[in-house]
């Protein structure tokens, strides 16, 4: 064998942990939290991030089987050569619109959107000082790299730091704050109004990704900026449509100087065949159902206060109360794939277990989503074989407080 094949043969061998097996899952239509496996039949589903089962709402499905009869399979090309449609420039004015911006501007995914966009946005000027929240995903830190500006990293969610790096940094200098409102893995949610306060005092920009909120937060899913009256201190707002929406693609929204040097610049952008039509008017169709319905909000509210409280009453660990993301603390890899293991093959529960690289090693989690779309009594049901399966389990995990709201 090769030197080369040998490299990777003896990596298989070595670095079982690192190995990746995925559940396949059918969808069984129009019931989304129900999904079926081949091995293990139907089973119920806690580790989506269709939050709100805009994946299978009516109204989606059927923009997005007009538009296939009007525009057919894929794009066609890239946004500049041939690949842009009707749906793609509504959906950016929609999304412009939401978040009281000038413009916006649609990626292929989430990560293709906060890569493309801060690698210009930090990166044009030449001379730019990022402070970047340590825990951002990522896409967020694969950007900054390939801007190739000044990072300053922040402890999360920590303003007293964040102020600390700003005031060390020249006043002459193009600055940017960069973080997330709600954060993917812990679900605890940023202090806006003080980053915000900070961002004018400093005269840094800022860039708000609002993945995990948009759709979910904030008046018609305008997410937490809005919620908080702030939509307007943050300069760009991130967003994506695979998750509140159902669909996928990333964007981003803000002023027209900043969207057009990202339309020009960002290479994700450009050298990409565009979101197929049917995609966008999917999206289109879901984010106007959720700027006008307050329904799907509320229940994916409600589930998320009765799965907190099940699992207060049975000492479950979690690391934030603040949104709809309910990350269980394991603190062992091990004993974090067992439980996912036995509440399959025992309860017909998926929920995956969470460990490096997406968070850090000993503080591997089970991060559950409800959705809007749960019914109560499969929550009850949910929390009773977590709860059966954790007093069988359960074993030292590192101490870490709950972040409270
Ligand atoms: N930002 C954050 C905070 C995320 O959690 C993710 C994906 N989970 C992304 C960006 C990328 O979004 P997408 O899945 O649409 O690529």
């Amino acid at each position: 064998m090769s030197e080369y094949m040998n490299f990777f043969a003896r990596l298989a061998r070595e670095s079982t942990d690192r190995k990746r097996e995925f559940l396949e899952l059918g969808r069984i239509a129009g019931r989304f939290p129900a999904a079926s496996t081949v091995e293990n039949g139907e089973i119920s589903v806690w580790c989506s991030n269709d939050y709100l089962g805009m994946g299978q709402h009516p109204r989606v499905l059927e923009a997005m089987h007009r538009a296939i009869d009007e525009y057919g399979g894929g794009s066609g090309g890239s946004r500049n050569i041939g690949g842009t449609h009707h749906y793609h420039v509504l959906l950016e004015r929609e999304l412009a619109r939401l978040h009281g911006k000038s413009d916006a501007l649609l990626f292929t995914s989430g990560y293709s959107a906060n890569e493309g966009s801060l690698s210009v946005l930090a990166g044009l000027s030449g001379n730019c000082a990022v402070f970047s929240d340590q825990e951002n995903h990522a896409s967020i830190i694969d950007g900054l790299r390939h801007s190739g500006a000044k990072k300053h990293i922040f402890r999360h969610n920590d303003c007293a730091h964040l102020e600390e790096l700003l005031a060390a940094a020249d006043p002459g200098q193009p600055k940017l704050i960069v973080t997330e409102s709600v954060h993917s893995m812990v679900g605890d949610i940023a202090p806006l109004a003080e980053i915000a306060d900070l961002a004018k005092r400093y005269g840094a920009a800022t860039f708000l990704d609002e993945v995990h909120a948009v759709g979910m937060y904030g008046p018609g899913g305008a997410g937490i900026a809005a919620q908080e009256g702030l939509a307007s201190s943050f300069t760009v707002i991130m967003g994506t449509l695979a998750k509140g929406y159902g669909m996928t693609g990333g964007y981003v929204a803000g002023p027209a100087e900043l969207i057009d040097a990202v339309r020009a610049h960002a290479r994700s952008f450009v050298f990409t065949t565009a979101l197929p039509p049917s995609v966008a008017a999917g999206a289109l169709a879901a984010v106007r159902h959720l700027r006008d319905s307050d329904d799907e909000r509320r229940r994916l509210a409600e589930n998320a206060r009765l799965l907190h409280t099940l699992l207060d009453e049975r000492s479950i660990p979690y690391l934030s109360d603040h949104s709809h993301i309910v990350s269980v603390l394991v603190g062992d890899d091990e004993r974090c794939r067992a439980m996912s293991r036995l509440l399959l093959q025992r309860h017909g529960i998926y929920v995956q277990a969470v460990n490096a690289p997406s968070v850090r090693v000993g503080e591997e989690i089970l991060r559950v989503a409800p959705s809007a779309v749960h019914l109560p009594e499969e929550i009850r049901k949910f929390a009773a074989a977590l709860g059966t399966i954790w007093t069988e389990l359960d074993g030292p995990r590192p101490a870490r407080a709950r972040v409270s709201g």
